[in-house]
C-alpha cells in the first residue's frame, strides 16, 4: 500500500495573486477541493479565522467526508479549526494572547498611520494592513515606520523575549515569539498523527520568508517534503530542496497543481 501524501497551502500570495486580498482564481480552489476528496489538506496562514471563513471557506461546497480531510491553522498557529462529520473542532492558544495594555499602545500608535494603515481583526496578534487604495510605494514607506515603533514598543515594555514584531507584503504584526508556522505545522502533523494518518510525502506551498519554517520544522521531524516556491523573488540557499514554478503566486500553484496530482 502507498503512502499518501499531504498538501499544505499557505493562502496570501499561494491561493491569492500578490497583493490582493481574496482568490481571483477559482481554478485554485477547485483543485483543492478535488484533493481534499482523497487526501490531507492544510491552509496555514497568519491570518484569522474570520477572515479565513469569509474568504475561502464560504466557498468550499463539499460534503462532510472531504471536510474531515481539512485542517486549518490561522493565526501562525493559535488557532486550529478542524472538522469530524460535518462538525467543527476548533481550539484557541490564549495563552499565547497580547495583553489589553499592549493592543491599546498599539492602536495609539496606529493613529499617526490613520490614512496609509489599518488594524485588522484578530485574536491573538496585533496586526496593522494597507489600507484599500492606498499606493504601495507610500505604504512600505509607512510600514518601515511603524515597524520600527511597534518594535520600541516592545522593548519599552520589557518584552522582547517573549513577543516579536513581524512583516510580511501586506501588514505588520505583533505576535507571540511561539506563534510562527513551524508550530502551525507542528499542530498539523499531531492531527494527523491523532487521526492515525500516514504521510509518505508532504507538498508545501509557500511564498514568503515565514513559509520556510514550515519546510524547516519538517526537516526537524524527519518528514519526506517538496517545498514549492511560487514567489518571485529569488528564496536564497535552504538546508532544504526549493521546487520553482515558472509562474507566481495563485498561477504558480495552479501550475504545480495541474502538473503533480
Ligand atoms: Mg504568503
Amino acid at each position: 500500500m502507498g503512502f499518501m501524501n499531504a498538501w499544505v497551502f499557505d493562502i496570501d500570495g499561494v491561493l491569492t495573486p500578490l497583493r490582493i486580498e481574496s482568490i481571483e482564481n477559482n481554478s485554485v480552489l477547485q483543485q483543492i477541493l478535488t484533493i481534499m476528496h482523497k487526501e490531507p489538506v492544510a491552509l496555514i496562514t497568519g491570518r484569522g479565522l474570520a477572515w479565513v471563513r469569509k474568504n475561502i471557506l464560504s466557498k468550499f461546497t463539499v460534503d462532510d467526508k472531504a471536510f474531515n480531510n481539512l485542517f486549518i491553522s490561522t493565526e501562525f498557529g493559535g488557532e486550529v479549526l478542524s472538522f469530524e462529520e460535518g462538525v467543527e473542532n476548533y481550539i484557541i492558544d490564549e495563552k499565547l494572547k497580547l495583553s489589553t495594555n499592549i493592543l491599546n499602545k498599539a492602536d495609539g500608535i496606529l493613529t499617526n498611520y490613520s490614512n496609509l494603515l489599518v488594524r485588522e481583526p484578530k485574536l491573538m496578534l496585533y496586526t496593522a494592513k494597507i489600507k484599500k487604495g492606498v499606493p504601495y510605494k507610500k505604504f512600505q514607506k509607512a510600514k518601515k515606520e511603524i515597524l520600527s515603533d511597534f518594535e520600541n514598543l516592545i522593548i519599552n515594555a520589557g518584552l522582547q523575549s517573549s513577543f516579536t514584531v513581524h512583516e510580511d507584503n501586506l501588514a505588520v504584526n505583533i505576535k507571540n515569539k511561539k506563534l510562527d508556522k513551524g508550530s502551525a505545522i507542528n499542530k498539523f502533523l499531531k492531527w494527523l498523527n491523532a487521526e492515525n494518518i500516514n504521510i509518505g510525502n508532504f507538498i508545501v506551498f509557500g511564498d514568503n520568508e515565514s513559509d520556510f519554517e514550515m519546510g524547516k520544522e519538517l526537516s526537524i521531524q524527519g518528514k519526506n517534503f517538496t517545498f514549492v516556491y511560487v514567489g518571485e523573488t529569488d528564496p536564497g540557499e535552504r538546508d532544504f530542496k526549493v521546487v520553482r514554478t515558472n509562474k507566481h503566486y495563485d498561477e504558480g500553484t495552479l501550475e504545480y497543481l495541474r502538473g503533480n496530482q
